[in-house]
């Protein structure tokens, strides 16, 4: 049978990172598989749907590069296909109409000693087909609200199987008669997620852990119709980087980083925060996934390679955004220069007018080893920019002004090496041996007048990009100052 794996979620917020994990890991296995990956919006429940949350799924998948082969296909425009199977299972006795006013619930809730359940005991004392006359029911039907429950067997162990937790049993006591269609007609939840399930030929169900307590009144819903139930995948919850629990977006927002994967009404995403696709896809498959291996740069393809359902972890997985930093470093790095401009939306500024296009591109080259995300780019291009507004004045202390002095003013009595880096650095190497000044400190004395701290890339290269002008500029600026 050919894999079929699907993405189900409610647009009742914006899709969160767990999400976007769920339909990661749903989108490995269809493509692991050569299968299709099938986007399905579960928005039967008006009450609760936000408006924008759809748009705002649709639009992470495609950010991420999640392609969907079907979808997204919308289960309000499907009520009929709902309708008719739960005729199907009123008719075969497998669920029942009730007619339970609020209050008449309430009450059989004060009444009952324990917590009170719709079940096999308690239905024969409710209003609903099973108690009723075949008249009183059809008259009611036309007159009242009702909902339809489904029948949970009495006395019964439901047995399932999760691929990541193994068997698991159910006993049908602990269930309840669910509501499988609102009194406003639409399905509930857990029907039409069934039913979708079947209709469409999903193979694998992936999704998050806390679906696992449904599972047992899905396996019944699959056993009222008989059908055979598609493989589950109920996948470890994200964990927030300290303590204990799930992450949340106020976990997210108190250690300042984002949890949606694109912006969500001027909540910053992934994407605006810098981060690459490549980067968040490649670290969001390494949570929960038991990868044997040392390896952590993973390309999609990489991950599609590499994802094996039988290596999905148990237990929750923390988040730890240091190190989806240091993922997004590692695709960064090896981007081209003309990719990062385009990311970093800096196509046609100031850089690429003062050095052209190639020359701004060979500097992008220098500098992109040091990213961790797309928004460093300002930092370090500034030193080509503009002279250094201020000067680390630690540094300057714990180098020595004298020692500075001296090194700048070697320089600016040799300006002809400035025009030729490697010289340069020959003849500084001479002077230091001289003058006792160690070539670090010579260096450091440099890169302070250049860049205005102890940080930055190839010192020789920057004076190269910089030309003799601009070098010299800078030299007397420092050299003024101390
Ligand atoms: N609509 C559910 C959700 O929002 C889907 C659960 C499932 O994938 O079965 O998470």
């Amino acid at each position: 049978m050919r894999e079929r794996a699907r993405f189900a979620p409610s647009p009742t917020g914006p899709l969160h990172i767990g999400g976007v994990r769920t339909a990661l890991f749903s989108y490995l296995m269809a493509k692991k598989n050569n299968g299709e990956f099938i986007l399905r919006i579960e928005d039967t429940d008006s009450k609760r749907t936000i408006d924008g949350a759809e748009q705002h799924i649709i639009d992470s998948l495609n950010w991420l590069g999640l392609k969907f082969d079907e979808g997204p296909i919308k289960q309000s425009e499907r009520t009929h296909i709902y309708k008719e199977r739960i005729k199907e299972l009123i008719k075969s006795g497998l669920a029942y109409y009730a007619f339970d006013t609020a209050s008449e619930l309430e009450e059989a809730r004060n009444e009952a000693e324990t917590s009170f359940k719709y079940n096999f005991l308690s239905r024969k004392n409710m209003s609903n087909s099973l108690t009723l006359s075949e008249d009183e029911v059809k008259s009611r039907l036309e007159r009242e609200a009702y909902v339809v429950r489904m029948i949970i067997p009495e006395n019964e162990t439901v047995n399932v199987v999760d691929q990541v937790r193994g068997k698991l049993s159910f006993k049908s006591e602990e269930l309840e008669d669910k509501i499988i269609m609102k009194s406003d007609g639409m399905p509930t939840y857990h029907f039409a997620n069934v039913v979708d399930d079947y209709e469409m030929n999903i193979t694998s169900v992936i999704r998050g852990e806390e679906w696992l307590s449904s599972l047992p009144l899905h396996i019944l819903l699959y056993k009222h119709f008989g059908w055979e139930p598609p493989k589950f995948y109920h996948l470890p919850l994200i964990l927030k980087s300290t303590g204990s629990g799930k992450l949340s977006k106020r976990d997210a927002e108190e250690q300042g980083h984002p949890v949606y994967a694109v912006n969500w009404q001027g909540s910053t995403g992934f994407k605006e925060a810098g981060f690459t696709s490549e980067g968040l896809i490649n670290y969001l498959g390494l949570l929960g996934w038991n990868n044997s291996s040392n390896k952590e740069k993973y390309s999609i393809n990489e991950l599609i390679d590499s994802f094996n359902d039988t290596e999905i972890n148990k237990s929750g997985a923390r988040f730890d955004y240091k190190k989806a930093v240091w993922i997004n470093h590692l695709h960064l790095k090896e981007f081209s220069a003309e990719k990062i401009l385009t990311l970093a939306n800096r196509t046609s500024d100031s850089l690429i007018q003062k050095y052209s296009l190639e020359k701004s591109e060979e500097i992008v080259d220098l500098i992109k080893e040091r990213l961790n995300t797309t928004l460093d780019i300002d930092k370090e291009l500034s030193v080509f920019l503009s002279q250094p507004k201020g000067y680390d004045s630690v540094a300057i202390e714990k180098i020595d002004r004298g020692l500075i002095y001296d090194v700048l003013n070697f320089c600016k009595l040799n300006k002809a090496l400035i025009s030729d880096p490697h010289s340069l650095k020959n003849q500084l190497l001479s002077f230091g041996s001289e003058q006792g000044i160690s070539f670090g400190n010579i260096m450091k004395s440099l890169r302070l007048c250049l860049v205005g701290n102890l940080s930055g890339p190839d010192l020789f290269k920057i004076i190269e990009i910089l030309g003799p002008e601009e070098t010299l500029n800078r030299i007397e600026s420092l050299t003024n100052k101390i």
